[in-house]
């Protein structure tokens, strides 16, 4: 695969792929824009080679109000000056991705220039992974970059079919290039002991994920919401917490196959229960295998706490997906807190530690720890597909 550091873009226009779905407020402003800020050293390499820039990003699903008309939430034009601060310089808009006037305004640029196109969901031909609309869209430039690595895993026309017009000329950015070199490093390159964390509501999410995980790793720690259904699978009384009856079966399946596979499975032996969901309900600690009825799960314990901390913490590898309880209520954050706090020391003694998905990277950033392990991946969706073992549409087409 060629990275944006291979190429003198001297010269050149690049059409670049960026993830720029970003949260929009009432007023049209940008609200989180670490999704824009990602993206700037790739436009920055470019244009300092003395290249010019296209950029192309979705935003939301955006559906029409009116005939011919979206709303304006969905409009990129809501991002351009945050990008423009970010970047330093005036970025160019165009309100239409493959009109006479946006190949006009993009054939016009000179170097150092960066212009972004509409929205490309404006156009259903995009998520079917339409050939005319690929190729129109790279009739924009002379070469191809994917820095999208959020929507790798989507064969959509600016992620993957594009890349048949660009033969030769594509290349991916720097969030994509190290999104998957983190991931290799955890899934080819990892050295022993490897311990994978899985948490979150859901075993029916997770299941693929932990299963092709069991192949490489020593040690599964198996926190949150979903714990209870392995807990019911062996026999044991969880009271009223979350558990997915029609997994049970699964999750005695994945018991298995981790003995047969000599990896150590730590499940939490104590719970923090609540007698309600709520983050005023009372508390009782009780083993996981024997909560009473009318009390739920909703963090681990400290007798799991401990145990998880010693486990990481021998560790050389730690991929963390998934909270360890319902940490956005603050009487249930603690477990989550600690684990946390356990993959920085082990960092901190040289480890290498992934964390990625959408909860326990917000856990990383509410703690302010994103700087105190290896990476943090954007990937959401895209990093769980690469977890699974699939190969990422948007990542093949760049081979
Ligand atoms: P996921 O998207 O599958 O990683 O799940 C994240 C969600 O799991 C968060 O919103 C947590 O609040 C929730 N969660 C974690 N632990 C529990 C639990 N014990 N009971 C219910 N929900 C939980």
């Amino acid at each position: 695969m060629i990275k944006v550091n291979d190429i003198n873009f001297s010269g050149k226009r690049a059409v670049v792929r960026v993830d720029f779905n970003v949260p929009i407020n009432a007023r049209f402003e940008v609200t989180d824009n670490t999704r824009i800020a990602a993206a700037i050293p790739t436009i920055k390499k470019i244009i300092s080679d003395g290249g010019s820039v296209v950029l192309m990003s979705h935003l939301g699903r955006p559906k029409k109000e009116a005939p011919g008309a979206f709303p304006v939430k969905f409009s990129l034009k809501n991002i351009v000056s945050e990008l423009s601060g970010l970047l330093g310089i005036e970025v160019k808009f165009t309100e239409d991705c493959i009109s006479d006037k946006a190949f006009s305004m993009s054939s016009s640029l000179k170097a150092g220039e960066v212009l972004l196109l509409e929205n490309l969901r404006y156009y259903k031909e995009e998520e079917v992974g339409d050939k005319v609309f690929a190729q129109k869209l790279s009739a924009h430039g002379d070469v191809y970059v994917n820095d999208a690595f959020g929507t790798a895993h989507r064969a959509h026309a600016s992620t993957a079919i594009i890349t048949d017009f660009f033969t030769g000329a594509k290349a991916s950015g720097l969030l994509m290039s190290s999104e998957v070199s983190s991931l290799e490093l955890v899934l080819s390159n990892y050295k022993k002991p490897f311990t994978a964390i899985v948490g979150g509501a859901k075993v029916s999410s997770k299941i693929s994920i932990i299963s092709h995980l069991l192949d490489k790793i020593d040690n599964l720690i198996i926190g949150g919401g979903m714990a209870y259904t392995f807990f019911k699978a062996q026999g044991g009384q969880v009271g009223n917490s979350l558990v997915e009856d029609d997994y049970l079966d699964e999750a005695r399946k994945i018991l298995k196959k981790a003995v047969k596979k000599g990896v150590r499975v730590i499940l939490p032996t104590d719970s923090i229960c609540a007698d309600s969901f709520s983050n005023e309900a009372a508390q009782k600690i009780f083993n996981t295998k024997d909560i009473l009825s009318g009390w739920m799960g909703m963090d681990i314990g400290p007798k799991a706490i401990k145990s998880c901390k010693v486990c990481i913490e021998e560790s050389q590898t730690i991929l963390w997906n998934g909270p360890m309880g319902v940490f956005e209520m603050s009487s249930f954050a603690e477990g989550t807190k600690q684990i946390a706090y356990s993959i920085v020391t082990a960092t901190e003694r040289g480890a290498y530690s992934l964390v990625g998905g959408g909860d326990s990277v917000a856990a990383i950033n509410q703690l302010r720890l994103k700087e105190h392990v290896s990476y943090v991946s954007t990937g959401g969706g895209a990093m769980l597909e690469y977890l699974e073992g699939k190969e990422l549409p948007g990542v093949a087409a760049l081979k």
